[in-house]
């Protein structure tokens, strides 16, 4: 009797503490461990360029100025700050949150912690666990520091040390204008789109900082679902910026199931509120017409937005050094140029060579005086005089004074047909008239290939020989 008693409480103490374990907030087995990327960077440095940033985006982008909305946002946000594994808090970084009056689902966030989340990413989501997942995501990118790791990686110790040195410069020009007109803002766009690997493991940290901060996981994954849903499946908006890793969906799940959560937070009465406050608001625009309208915002007054000193090209430059430094860009593009430039890439799909003092910023955009432009752009066309010509006429858009002064001449680029063009333009920061030429190929992919020279119209003759060391050294290899 009392033997048999005696087992039948030690197996409900047995059980009970099966359900302890399986009621624990966050286990700790069997969660994927996340390391950090290799980093030549300091933490203070993602800060610096993250600000630059920032400030940049905020002139860029219409902030929404709703303190009920805002003060929602930065308390999801705050809570999922707190929540972030303590391997990966950074005491430099500052965190902060903003919302952008644009309708894309989108949310980004920049080195050092200033984050965006857009007013139709809130109001697509169908909970505050789906609009947390995506906020965690984007918290794990800068957590794990992905956007300097990612130019550790890419060598472009350049691109930072021109932020970090030229302030906001490099994040804009022709080519950031054009890769603007696909709906995607051109500043930053260095830190906004990584790899897949990166993408799986901001996936797999904002799952567990989402669990220890009191949300279910699932979420996350449930939340790129909505996104899908909404956006057609198709391009644009946060799945373009974060390209989606090989079952992502099933990947997120798989992870929640180690991160056991007791009454997440699902739909809150706040949030309810909030996104019934947005759809009171006019219908926000999307960021590609924002971009169009090439308005800019002025600094939020005692906000943390700032307006970048300029700092124009001096315009003088060393004659090109005959001597030639080879590059590889976009896992695609090789190519020898002059010594003595420098490579300034601005963004993932576009990439500057240039000498000292041929590169600045006037009025808060990127202006070059001398150099080579290399991108790819996605056309509409497939035809590749008329997906030459959809590249001019964006080109036009964002430099009034451009005009093209003659047809189109064959040419070879690494080896394929070519087309080239020659157009003017008057330099906005030096006010000098310069001579552009455009030289563009198809790549496999039925993208456009471009390449852009600029040089003084006095100087042509100088850096015409560069020039065409270059054109004959590009190899393409897609
Ligand atoms: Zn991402």
């Amino acid at each position: 009797m009392i033997k048999s008693s005696f087992r039948r409480t030690q197996r409900l103490v047995v059980w009970l503490t099966v359900i302890a374990v399986f009621a624990m907030p966050v286990p700790v087995f069997a969660q994927t461990k996340i390391t950090y990327h290799s980093n030549k960077f300091s933490a203070q440095d993602d800060v610096k360029v993250g600000r630059q940033a920032a400030s940049e985006a905020e002139q860029q982008l219409p902030i929404l100025r709703d303190a009920e909305v805002t003060d929602y946002v930065e308390r999801v946000g705050r809570r999922l700050v707190s929540s972030i594994p303590a391997e990966f808090q950074h005491p430099e970084f500052q965190y902060y949150f903003k919302v952008v009056n644009a309708s894309d689902i989108n949310a980004f966030a920049l080195p050092g912690g200033p984050m965006y989340v857009n007013r139709g990413m809130i109001e697509a989501a169908r909970s505050e666990g789906e609009m947390a997942g995506v906020m965690a995501h984007e918290l794990s990118h800068v957590a794990l520091r992905h956007g300097t790791a990612q130019a550790t990686k890419a060598q472009k110790y350049s691109l930072l040390a021109g932020i970090l040195g030229i302030g906001g410069a490099v994040l804009g020009g022709p080519a950031g204008s054009i890769l603007g007109q696909g709906g995607q803002f051109a500043v930053g766009a260095y830190f906004l789109k990584f790899s897949r690997e990166y993408e799986t493991e901001a996936d797999i940290l904002g799952a567990q900082t989402m669990a220890r901060a009191g949300y279910d996981p699932k979420d996350l994954a449930n939340m790129f679902r909505t996104i899908e849903g909404q956006s057609g499946g198709g391009g644009g908006g946060f799945l373009s910026d974060h390209p989606s890793p090989a079952n992502r969906y099933a990947r997120i799940n798989q992870e929640a199931q180690y991160l056991r959560v007791v009454n997440p937070v699902r739909d809150t009465r706040d949030f309810d509120r909030i996104q019934a406050r947005l759809r009171g608001y006019p219908k926000a625009p999307t960021t590609a017409q924002i971009m169009q309208s090439g308005q800019r915002y002025p600094a939020e007054t005692g906000g943390t937005g700032g307006r970048n000193p300029d700092n124009p090209p001096r315009g003088r430059v060393e004659y090109p050094s005959s001597r030639y430094r080879n590059y590889t860009e976009f896992g695609l593009l090789r190519v020898s140029v002059p010594d003595n430039w420098q490579e300034i890439a601005d963004n993932n799909n576009s990439v500057w060579f240039s000498p000292q003092g041929a590169y600045g910023q006037y009025n808060g955009q990127a202006v070059f005086t001398h150099g080579v432009n290399f991108g790819v752009v996605r056309t509409q066309s497939r035809n590749l005089q008329q997906a030459t010509d959809e590249l001019l006429n964006s080109l036009a858009q964002g430099n009034r004074n451009l005009r093209q002064s003659g047809g189109y001449q064959r040419t070879s680029v690494s080896g394929r047909n070519g087309l080239m063009t020659t157009l003017t333009n008057v330099n906005e920061a030096t006010g000098r008239p310069e001579t552009i030429t455009l030289i563009t190929t198809q790549l496999r992919s039925g993208d456009l290939f471009f390449m852009i020279t600029v040089a003084p119209q006095g100087e042509t003759r100088d850096f015409n020989n560069a020039f065409s060391n270059i054109l004959r050294s590009v190899r393409l290899n897609d």
